[in-house]
């Protein structure tokens, strides 16, 4: 009999929290949409990310881990916009979880909630264009951060309504500080304005577009399409542009021969959170992001 309650007394240990205690369990695509649902679900979720910072969102493998976690997610956030068009797919086949399946409150697309840029006239995958829905890539704007975040406070009410109104305090807490450090950033930024850039990857649209620096062209002459020197030959031909923006992630070496050929600067950007030192959260992230580009000034 010892023996027996020694032994539920160790089971008791190792048991979950119960019913009232339980956390939405939530698979981001992601790191920007596990940072943005962290901040706006706070101590009632568990947040996953599917991907780091040192991946390439468009080339994920629906790795047998990834498929266990969306089998047990509550709600899924992605990019949407065939951002995750090569993965997502196959871990919700596999995953077999009918709660996070397109069209189920469970499975949330951030470019539902924000106007795209770069919306193609005509599909052409011969050309290796990846961005076919238009540039998925709208993290980088901290605007179209704000609308998606309205709308993943109201999604996470509908898969949690016990918990509503501590999920409506968290926005409205997220939203305040919010505004506050885009009108920082943005203050900080106006030197850039009118300033023409050249970007390896076509990610930097929407950040671009929030800064007002004109897009001068892109080192990938497709989006995903790898520089050609042939390309890369015209961009040098070009009006000498003020920066080259480039990832941590993108192959350095078309960037640095555009800068032997036009002498403009390259900036290495953080492209998501957590991409560079201090850039653990989204309000670091954007510090950094405005931080790094300001150097052109110096
Ligand atoms: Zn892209």
């Amino acid at each position: 009999m010892k023996r027996l309650t020694r032994l539920l007394v160790i089971i008791a240990a190792f048991l979950p929290f119960s019913g009232a205690m339980a956390q939405i369990k939530v698979f981001a695509c992601e790191p920007e949409w596990a940072a943005l649902t962290q901040l706006l679900g706070g101590e009632k979720v568990t947040v996953y990310s599917a991907t780091h910072a040192r991946q390439n969102p468009h080339h994920i493998q629906a790795r047998p881990s990834l498929i266990a976690r969306l089998r047990n997610a509550d709600l899924a956030v992605c990019t949407g916009a065939e951002l995750e068009v090569g993965w997502m797919p196959a871990l919700q086949r596999r995953a077999r979880n009918s709660k996070v399946l397109p069209g189920k409150p469970g499975y949330f697309e951030a470019t539902d909630h924000v106007r795209l840029l770069e919306i193609p006239g005509q599909l052409d995958r011969a050309d290796g264009d990846v961005h076919a829905e238009g540039n998925p890539h709208i993290h980088l704007d901290p605007r179209r951060i704000r609308q998606v975040a309205q709308a993943l406070a109201q999604r996470l009410q509908v898969i949690d309504p016990e918990n509503s109104s501590a999920y409506r305090s968290k926005w409205r807490a997220f939203d305040q500080r919010w505004r506050k450090a885009i009108r920082n950033w943005q203050r900080q930024a106006k030197p850039l304005r009118g300033k023409k850039a050249i970007v390896h990857h076509r990610e930097w649209v929407y950040l671009l577009d929030w800064l007002s620096i004109q897009r001068a062209g892109s080192l990938e002459p497709n989006p995903s399409v790898p520089p050609t020197l042939g390309h890369l030959a015209k961009l040098r031909d070009m009006k000498k542009p003020d920066l080259i923006i480039v990832s941590p992630l993108n192959d350095p070496k078309p960037a640095n021969w555009l800068r032997a050929h036009n002498s403009a600067p390259v900036v290495i950007l953080p492209h998501t959170v957590g991409a560079v030192a201090n850039s653990g959260d989204l309000f670091a992230f954007f510090d950094r992001l405005v931080e790094r580009l300001l150097r052109i000034e110096r």
